[in-house]
């Protein structure tokens, strides 16, 4: 029996969404490489050097995150995978297809879902999500029942019949993810899927993507400037900086890598920037301290210890007048494994961008 069949025989009102959704979909085919890269590069006609020479692969059912400031050359290397951008160099495999000569195939495979939303914002939702299903050429009754069934799984069943020029910007994306769903790929590609979303709206994004990628096992690739959106959607992380990864692994394992720990300074919001910049001074002029980041009267300082390190520094803040209101010790973030990857901040980046 075909799947469309399937999804006639299958309308029971006790199953969810997703239950239903799992029934219809393609057996996840493939081999254990969903997404194979190997020496990827991009260059503009400009001559700008978005992508230079990237390796890294992604396993069928994995959540795996490429995470990097502004212009690091995220969306080029996602566009590349969903064969919307032409690469110059290297060789990269989607499904098991080259992007350079079987983009057809590759398109077939996958879902994109980007920041530039491809939405229609006279169409109801609901009359959207039927049109992508007939433009990936389900019968109009199988593309009605795929579409109830997408609005549901993002939660999206009351505006079902609203303008999409009326949804929120939350809303919008998540119609953008269901219309990526329509043909239920195996893998997804998302490109800055919570940019701009307060942290409810980011929230339900980040549950439907775990909910997506547990029921189908899934392979999600997406891309990232949001350190927290990272660190808990995904499995694996390569930090991307100026076109090139210069880390990759768990979560767990990018953190582990930095080995020393933190200290968090806090001064008061009104502190004078000369102050800090006299603290950061002192700290780095210590051989005790790694490194040190500042952002909004907050000094993060990385040493290699800190019960040995912190009453020592302390001393030697007090003596200046230069005391923190508050201290605390945290465990390296992904921020921390950014700027010993790079010698930079990531807020640094971003501005520059
Ligand atoms: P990110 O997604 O990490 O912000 P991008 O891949 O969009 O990074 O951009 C990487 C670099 O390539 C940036 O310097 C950007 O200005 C440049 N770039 C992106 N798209 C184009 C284009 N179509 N033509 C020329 N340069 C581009």
């Amino acid at each position: 029996m075909t799947a469309t069949l399937l999804e006639h025989t299958r309308e029971t009102p006790d199953q969810s969404p997703l239950d239903e959704l799992v029934s219809v979909a393609p057996a996840t085919t493939g081999g254990p490489d969903a997404i194979v890269v190997d020496g990827l590069a991009k260059r503009y006609l400009n001559g700008t050097e978005a992508v230079r020479g990237i390796s890294f692969s992604v396993s069928t059912g994995e959540v795996y995150g490429i995470l990097g400031p502004n212009g690091a050359g995220k969306s080029t290397t996602i566009g590349i995978l969903g064969t919307l951008v032409r690469l110059t160099a290297g060789h990269a495999a989607v499904a098991g297809f080259d992007v350079a000569t079987g983009a057809r195939d590759v398109r077939r495979h996958i879902g994109f879902a980007t920041q530039e939303i491809g939405v229609d914002d006279l169409a109801t939702g609901n009359e959207f999500l039927v049109l992508q299903g007939r433009l990936h050429g389900l019968s109009r009754r199988d593309a009605t029942r795929r579409a109830h069934l997408l609005l549901g799984l993002v939660d999206l069943e009351d505006a079902a019949n609203q303008r999409i020029g009326e949804y929120s910007g939350g809303m919008k994306r998540r119609i953008d993810l269901a219309s990526a769903l329509i043909h239920l790929p195996p893998i997804l590609f998302l490109d800055e899927p919570t940019e701009g979303l307060d942290p409810r709206a980011r929230v339900a994004i980040w549950e439907t993507l775990e909910r997506l990628n547990a029921a189908f096992q899934m392979t999600i690739m997406l891309s990232t400037h949001y350190m927290e959106e990272a660190d808990r959607l995904c499995g694996r992380i390569g930090i991307i900086d100026r076109g090139l990864i210069v880390a990759e692994g768990t979560p767990a394992e990018l953190k582990a890598s930095i080995g020393g720990q933190t200290l968090s300074l806090r001064y008061a919001p009104d502190s004078p920037a000369e102050l800090l910049a006299r603290v950061r001074a002192t700290l780095l002029a210590r051989d005790d301290v790694l490194a040190v980041v500042a952002s909004d009267g907050h000094l993060s300082v990385e040493v290699e210890e800190t019960a040995a390190v912190t009453p020592e520094l302390l001393r030697v803040l007090q003596r200046e007048w230069a005391a923190p209101q508050a201290l605390s010790i945290d465990q390296p973030t992904l921020e921390d494994v950014y700027l010993r990857s790079t010698g930079r901040g990531f807020g640094e980046e971003e501005l520059a961008a």
